[in-house]
């Protein structure tokens, strides 16, 4: 397996992207910590992971605290003695154009989506400076290549996940830690399900490929960040879009 002996830490794993990221994970042998806000969510995801075999505990947590982002950072060090793998995976969205959109907002998704990477990567750095190994994946999206009308915030929010993905990889290379980035495109989620229809359509003709991708399709990507395979890559933006972006 890839990723044994690997801990791994995935952020917004209760549902969607990040709960098929931290399955794949555990799939290929890594103890994975899930980080949510929702109790029932990361609970029910635990017990699909353990029946599988694999190894997984939850951790209740909202990223935009740091508080909270330490003390699960500490509790996942104490109970596997390491952390190898950071995803940066928990985002939200608040759609409105910008004569609606509210100052709160634009800061409710620059807290969620923009500063708690920046905190789970303060967190996680030191023990894994400590081990001189680790890999930490930043989940963006091509709206943060391409800008979206009535998104904005989110569009601000995952562009600057870019520019703080290269910095981490920059800051941290000589240290033996790579960091790189994911931009999926049109992926069925809860998230993505709320959309209009139409909103939905645009996004689906703008996709060569022509159909919405996977949580899976995203994860697959993931796991081959976080494995040895890719440890001559840092720094890099790897879009999941069937071509959107292109
Ligand atoms: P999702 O289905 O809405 O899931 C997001 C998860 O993050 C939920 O479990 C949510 O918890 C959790 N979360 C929200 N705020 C949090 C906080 N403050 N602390 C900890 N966890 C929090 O979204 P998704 O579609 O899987 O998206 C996952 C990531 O991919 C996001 O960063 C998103 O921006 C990005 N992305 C998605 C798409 C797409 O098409 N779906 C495209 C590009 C990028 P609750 O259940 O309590 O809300």
């Amino acid at each position: 397996m890839k990723l044994s002996e690997r801990v791994a830490i995935v952020t917004g794993a209760g549902r969607g992207i990040g709960a098929a990221i931290a399955r794949k994970l555990a799939e290929n042998g890594a103890k994975v910590a899930l980080v949510d806000i929702n109790e029932n969510d990361l609970k029910a995801r635990v017990e699909e992971i353990e029946k599988n075999g694999g190894t997984a505990k939850y951790f209740l947590c909202d990223v935009s605290d740091w508080e909270q982002v330490n003390q699960t950072v500490e509790q996942v060090n104490k109970l596997w003695g390491k952390i190898d793998i950071l995803v940066n995976n928990a985002g939200i969205t608040k759609d409105n154009l910008i004569l609606r959109m509210t100052p709160e907002d634009w800061d409710a998704v620059m807290r969620v989506n923009l500063k708690g990477a920046f905190l789970f990567t303060k967190a996680v750095v030191r023990p894994m400076m400590r081990n001189k190994y680790g890999k930490i994946v930043n989940i963006s999206s091509v709206v943060g290549i391409f800008g979206n009308a009535g998104q904005a915030n989110y569009s601000a929010s995952k562009a600057g996940l870019l520019g703080f993905t290269k910095s981490v990889a920059k800051e941290f290379a000589k240290k033996g830690v790579r960091c790189n980035a994911v931009a999926p495109g049109f992926i069925e989620t809860d998230m993505t399900k709320s959309l209009p229809e139409d909103v939905k359509n645009t996004f689906i003709n703008n996709t060569p490929l022509g159909y919405p991708g996977s949580p899976d399709d995203v994860a697959n990507v993931v796991v081959f960040l976080c494995s040895p395979e890719s440890d001559y890559i840092t720094g890099e933006i790897i879009r999941v879009d069937g071509g959107m972006a292109m």
